[in-house]
């Protein structure tokens, strides 16, 4: 546990704050499927005296001087970055995954230039054209989704027509609500067909990709990959665009090639949406990718998928119907008001109330409305971070289903005791607290 004792000097209310966040989230499991525990070493990164620096630029051709620490800290990420994701250059600038989907558009469209990307309802992202973003109202977001949501299949045959019909000029596969794989090398294929740029954004699954456990977009064709690095990644809140192509210099506006995408990129982070970079989170960053290539955390993310496909089990096996029918990765979707009779605000409610967070979620053809639909969302990145394994994975699964269904104080009650217990049996590890 960290001791913030200047923080404890010099501001006792802030202090407290933190320290109760701190016991929160150390006595409660986490299952927001988008959320996990940091290294100590992320975090001392993003504690340090790197906060105090303008880098505005790229490594050698900065805006200002004293940079010979900056310079080298920024290129060890972007390397690692490239080593981690097979890919030949890395942005790792983007200050979150909006930030970084934002800047890879205007890297490669003109306001009005159509994009074709997964159904919200679906479980595509808000940046993937929610009508409240701003994103939104500057291009043209078209639509596919799922065939069926029972077994979570894409209708192919219809994107491609849609991608026909639309002429966008990216094809855009990613996802933060939907638990199956997609089929990268189909996306990208009918990206090409219509002359699109093929774009995927890995935000939630950047760290199963990094650990082996999903399937890289690069392997299969994609031009362009946007991801967050804070999810299953494990490493500070933050974004990075990686892109196949050639480098070329940043400070002359290239033609709009494919082979051009990283200078591109490149440009559009900074000075097109940008301001200075935040050192102390590219160098958590840097961090987190030495971390990510190891064969431990190849073991993690293989674990984060067999722990979610262990609830799965549970649920399926309790009468719940989940979207997509199961897993193939962290994350799970069970439409818990069409099963069990309880909208997904009261599930939240209660499941919070036993010491489990996650959310509530709409689902594909949703018959409630958002601020209370038929379903939640959970997964498995940060209980495993805690070393669950199936077993414990099925436990909590277990104990949701009985208070899912039961509902009585007595049975939260209980629940809320196994779940101390559990998250006691399963501390955050030494190097993560
Ligand atoms: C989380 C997420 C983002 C946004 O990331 P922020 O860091 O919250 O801005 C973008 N795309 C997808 C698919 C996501 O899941």
């Amino acid at each position: 546990m960290d001791s913030y004792t200047h923080i404890k000097q010099e501001d006792r209310e802030l202090y407290d704050l933190i320290e109760g966040e701190e016991k929160r989230e150390r006595e409660g499991l986490e299952l927001i499927p988008s959320e996990n525990y940091v290294s100590r070493a992320v975090r001392e990164a993003m504690g340090s005296v790197l906060t105090n620096k303008y880098s505005e630029g790229y490594p050698g051709k900065r805006y200002y001087g004293g940079q010979e620490y900056t310079d080298q800290i920024e290129n060890l990420a972007i390397e690692r970055a490239k080593a981690l994701f097979r890919c030949d250059h890395a942005n790792v600038q983007p200050l979150g995954g909006a930030a970084a989907n934002i800047a890879a558009y205007f890297s490669w469209l003109e306001p009005g230039d159509a994009i074709l990307g997964m159904d919200l309802s679906h479980g595509g992202h808000l940046t993937h054209g929610a009508p409240v973003t701003y994103i939104a109202k500057l291009f043209r977001f078209t639509r596919y989704g799922m065939k069926d949501p029972d077994t979570g299949e894409i209708d192919y045959d219809l994107m491609l027509e849609t991608a026909k019909r639309e002429r966008p000029k990216i094809v855009l596969g990613g996802f933060s609500g939907y638990p199956r794989s997609l089929d990268w090398k189909r996306i990208a294929d009918i990206a090409h067909e219509v002359g699109a740029v093929a774009m995927a954004d890995v935000a939630h699954i950047a760290g199963l990709i990094a650990g082996g456990a999903a399937e890289n977009p690069f392997d299969h064709g994609f031009d362009i990959v946007t991801t967050t690095t804070h999810k299953t990644l494990r490493g500070p809140r933050g974004g990075m665009i990686l892109t196949k192509g050639t480098v070329s210099s940043p400070l002359k506006a290239p033609e709009k090639t494919i082979q051009n995408l990283p200078t591109l990129v490149d440009r559009s982070v900074f000075p097109g949406f940008q301001g200075g970079p935040h050192m102390h989170q590219i160098a958590a960053k840097a961090v987190m990718l030495s971390e990510a290539s190891t064969p431990a955390f190849k073991d993690y993310a293989h674990q984060v998928v067999k722990n979610a496909q262990a609830m799965a089990e549970v649920f399926t096996e309790g009468g719940v119907r989940l979207i997509a029918g199961g897993t193939d990765n962290h994350l799970l979707l069970a439409d818990v008001f069409g099963s069990l009779g309880i909208s997904g605000g009261e599930a939240e409610t209660l499941l919070d109330r036993a010491g489990i967070t996650l959310n509530k979620n709409s689902i594909a053809d949703d018959t409630r409305k958002p601020f209370d639909p038929s379903g939640i969302r959970f997964g498995t990145p940060a209980i495993t971070t805690r070393g669950f394994m199936e077993d414990d994975s099925k436990q909590v699964a277990r104990l949701m289903l009985d208070v899912l269904t039961k509902r009585d104080d007595e049975t939260v009650a209980s629940a809320k005791e196994a779940i101390r217990a559990l998250a006691e049996s399963h501390p955050v590890p030494a190097s993560f607290v």
